[in-house]
């Protein structure tokens, strides 16, 4: 089969009706794990995370397709420390047909507050087309789309077929994949495959699919400002006495251009086209309130896939409530930074390193600690896999695929790949721009999910005819 070729009507016909019959069940399925509450962040329970790791198993063993299903886990970096469970099948190829490694994740973020949600974060419900609850979308869908197009292709080809499967669902990506690294090593045997596929990404629009082929890196860490030995009165000091306050507000305002572009020397961009994408769009899918415009230059999509990004996301600082009139003596950021695709991580964070050291203000004390970071990654869209996986959308969709990036951050990718370099990637989702993953009212439109489904299951079949 040439990578170009349709699928056959009858095939085609015959995994549409079976994802389209299966629509209940699957949702059902996802919604038995929505009700789990599997956040995977430290101070949360981790008996969830294991409940929801053996649901998961249980769903992959009963497609009754794999010859090993297991709940495993590995260890933290070089401690003793085990990380989140994951699941692992694994199905051999025969007859020369390829192997599929098929990867979601079954944690997710924390909820966040009660009230503001719409619904209860953990009670899966149905309002318009679209599925409300924490991990509806992400990742759960995810898991539940790999099930799913399995399950149609079983259906319909029976559950003898050729093609070599993997499934590995994750139990901590939101919790930076910390045995990663080590459940690789452990199970390289099992995982190795031709294609991987990713489902834990971005759709276009709801009537448009999308192929992730580019993703940011990030760089996060605790930046502390020290200017005095100890707080003073500002009526008897200031004026004359630098506070770490007003050190810090100077620091970080040499971060950004006038116009709110990256100001630090060393943080690359990238040159890539990008699909037309107006300010008014932004305005709105982002929630800009009335009268803020957007920042940096260039077209919009290209800010967000191919630079750099800086933002302060914390701040430890006396409070409005606890404000005296004292000059604070130290104050604490957390900066996350976001890396164009392309350039490594490490070279990013001297490069942020380097600009605050040499900025600092009044001569104030500099500490980076608490250090986080994670490789971008662009995908290899000339090999068959990617072919196959755009035709595969285009006859589900009905609609030509967008070759998009992310701002966002995959660092697991980028392990990935350098472990299983010979592997095919495809990062594809269930999610689309209404979808609200990590906030609250975080939903799943569900005509998306039956398509991306349809789309999996379609994937599956054409490459089990591959030879
Ligand atoms: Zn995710």
């Amino acid at each position: 089969m040439t990578s170009t070729e349709t699928t056959r009507p009858e095939l085609l016909g015959a995994l549409r009706d079976a994802v389209q019959a299966g629509m209940p069940t699957t949702i059902a399925d996802l919604s038995r794990l929505v009700r789990i509450p599997s956040v995977s962040w430290a101070a949360f329970d981790p008996t969830h995370v294991s409940e929801s790791a053996d649901a998961v198993a249980g769903l992959v063993r009963g497609l009754g397709v794999f010859d090993t299903v297991e709940v495993s886990r590995a260890s933290i970096g070089d401690t003793q420390t085990l990380g989140q469970p994951a699941v692992l099948a694994t199905r051999a190829a025969r007859n020369g047909r390829p192997t599929i490694l098929l990867y979601a994740h079954h944690d997710v973020q924390p909820p966040g507050h009660d009230e503001d949600w719409e619904s209860s974060p953990f009670e899966p419900t149905v309002r318009g087309d679209r599925l409300y609850g924490r991990g509806a979308a992400d990742d759960k869908a995810g898991v539940l789309s790999h099930i799913a197009a399995i399950r149609a292709l079983v259906e319909t080809v029976g559950s003898d077929f050729d093609l070599g499967l993997a499934v590995f669902i994750e139990g901590e990506e939101e919790f930076g994949s910390r045995s990663f690294s080590n459940f690789l090593d452990q199970h390289r045997r099992e995982l190795a495959a031709d294609v991987i596929v990713v489902a834990d990404s971005d759709n276009w629009d709801i009537h448009t699919p999308a192929l992730t082929v580019g993703l940011r890196g990030n760089v996060t860490f605790r930046l502390t400002v020290r200017t005095l030995e100890h707080a003073s009165h500002s009526g008897m000091y200031g004026g004359a006495v630098p506070d770490a306050m007003l050190a810090t507000i100077r620091l970080l305002s040499t971060l950004h251009n006038e116009d709110g572009s990256v100001a630090v020397e060393g943080l690359t961009s990238r040159e890539a086209e990008t699909p037309d994408y107006s300010e008014e769009k932004l305005w709105h899918e982002a929630g800009l309130v009335d009268g803020v415009t957007s920042i940096g230059s260039g077209p919009i999509l290209g800010r967000i896939w191919s630079k750099p990004a800086i933002t302060v996301t914390g701040i430890d600082a006396p409070t409005v409530a606890n404000a005296s009139n004292t000059l604070a003596p130290v104050v604490s950021v957390r900066i996350s930074a976001r890396i164009a695709p392309g350039q490594q991580s490490g070279e990013a964070f001297a490069a942020l390193e380097k600009h605050l050291l040499a900025n600092a203000p009044f001569g104030a004390q500099i500490e980076i600690d608490d250090v986080d970071q994670g490789n971008g990654f662009l995908v290899d869209t000339s090999g068959w896999a990617v072919s196959e996986v755009k035709t595969a959308m285009t006859e589900a969709w009905g609609a030509d695929v967008v070759e998009m990036g992310v701002g966002g951050s995959i660092p697991f990718i980028a392990e990935l790949v350098s472990v299983f370099p010979a592997a095919q990637i495809l990062v594809t989702g269930v999610e689309d721009p209404g979808t609200r993953a990590h906030s609250p009212n975080e939903s799943l439109h569900l005509g998306v999910f039956q398509r991306a489904i349809l789309s999996e299951a379609l994937l599956l079949a054409r490459l089990n005819e591959r030879s």
